[in-house]
């Protein structure tokens, strides 16, 4: 999605990633023969040097890279490595960020440090309450690396699912709803959300994402965006940034996490905005002017499309039943292999009022690959 916009820029690109078909790749030609993509792991050392002896700027869409080896490239580029290595390195470890975060006066809910043991998860409780919320500190996403402790009996088991990984846990939050705002952070330090939206969580996963957020108080949309733009001026460097938050029923929030990349809930914004989170992550990085983040239709929904088996054809089949669906707009990632649980593309639904929005989203779900609930 980040070849796309600069393609249309006339922007060259490099992509390291292991895969030789890995999506990106087979969206972006190389031009010649120097400006090869690369394959190998985005950790390893050697690749990543590779990579920043054939470019300008160096940028990631995905937070779990080696930052040590990003920040060692970073004098050579002479555009440098977006967002700063030490942005990266902050996100990359949850219970960092989150101190990063409550130190810098922003709004997080409570947590701890604990220790991989019956003992420390015990005192988290006494301290914290119940339901536990046991994070792993790096490496996870899609709910991958996150265990609900809701009674005490469940301590072993939280132990063994998350073994051999840096652990903290968070107290529960009861939110009303998950919101999110894109930002986008220029070389100059100037920056500009996008509207706030609500994601909806399945599973751990993300599967619906609602712009723009709808709230009886409509207040509470521009305070996330000022909540969201506060915790990204608080980060070194430019790109796009997606501020994950909880909304509670008296109308406050607490920062989540912080996404230092393009951000799921902000893929509506290709087909919804004046601008796509895509193409303002370049812009950002290149010192472009940043383009409009204002939203060009009433009313926007985004649908993931996670894999309910192996099987890739339900993926397509349901990709060319979308395509008879005023509004939508499908997105296939060209994922090689389909896997239960994985994302495998998206649909965006615009549309001119949210009862067109809804009536249209309800058929796409109807038809959504996997058990109905
Ligand atoms: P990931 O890296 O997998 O996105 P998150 O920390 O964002 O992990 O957690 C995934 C989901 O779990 C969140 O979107 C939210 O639904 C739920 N969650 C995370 N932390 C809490 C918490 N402290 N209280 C309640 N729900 C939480
Ligand atoms: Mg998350």
């Amino acid at each position: 999605m980040l070849a796309v916009p600069a393609s249309l820029l006339d922007i060259d690109m490099i992509f390291l990633d292991v895969g030789e078909h890995s999506p990106a790749k087979q969206v972006f030609a190389p031009k010649s023969a120097d400006k090869a993509h690369i394959n190998g792991a985005f950790s390893d050392p050697t690749k990543i040097r590779e990579l920043a002896q054939k470019v300008d700027v160096l940028t990631i869409e995905i937070e779990h890279v080696n930052a040590d080896v990003l920040e060692k490239v970073e004098p050579s580029l002479p555009l440098g490595v977006h967002p700063s290595p030490s942005t990266i390195r902050i996100i990359q470890d949850k219970f960092v960020q989150k101190k990063h975060l409550r130190s810098h006066g922003l709004p997080v809910s409570t947590f701890l440090q604990i220790e991989s043991t019956k003992e420390s998860l015990e005192d988290a409780m006494q301290k914290v309450g119940l339901p536990l919320m046991v994070k792993s500190r790096t490496l996870a996403y899609d709910g991958r690396g996150n265990f609900v402790i809701r009674n005490q009996s469940q301590i072993a088991e939280a132990l063994a699912v998350l073994k051999n990984r840096p652990l903290y846990c968070e107290k529960w939050v009861p939110f009303e709803a998950e919101i999110a705002v894109m930002v986008a952070r220029s070389t100059t330090g100037e920056v500009r959300s996008y509207p706030a939206v609500e994601t909806i969580h399945k599973d751990n996963i993300c599967h619906l994402v609602f712009a723009p957020l709808r709230h009886k108080d409509p207040v509470i949309a521009d305070r996330a965006r000022a909540v969201a733009e506060a915790a990204v001026k608080s980060f070194e460097g430019a790109g796009i940034f997606g501020v994950e938050m909880f909304l509670l029923k008296d109308g406050s929030m607490y920062l989540n996490e912080i996404a230092p990349r393009p951000h799921n809930s902000g893929h509506y914004t290709i087909e919804a905005c004046e601008t796509s989170q895509f193409e303002n992550h370049l812009r950002a990085i290149l010192s472009l002017p940043l383009g409009s983040t204002a939203m060009k239709v009433p009313s926007a929904a985004m649908l993931n499309v996670i894999g309910a088996s192996s099987d890739l054809e339900e993926v397509k089949s349901f990709a060319s039943f979308a395509l008879t669906v005023p509004g939508a707009s499908v997105h296939l990632y060209g994922k090689g292999e389909c896997r239960k649980g994985r994302k495998m593309g998206h649909v965006t639904v615009v549309a001119d009022s949210d009862a067109e929005l809804r009536a249209r989203l309800r058929i796409l779900l109807d038809h959504l690959p996997g058990p109905k609930d």
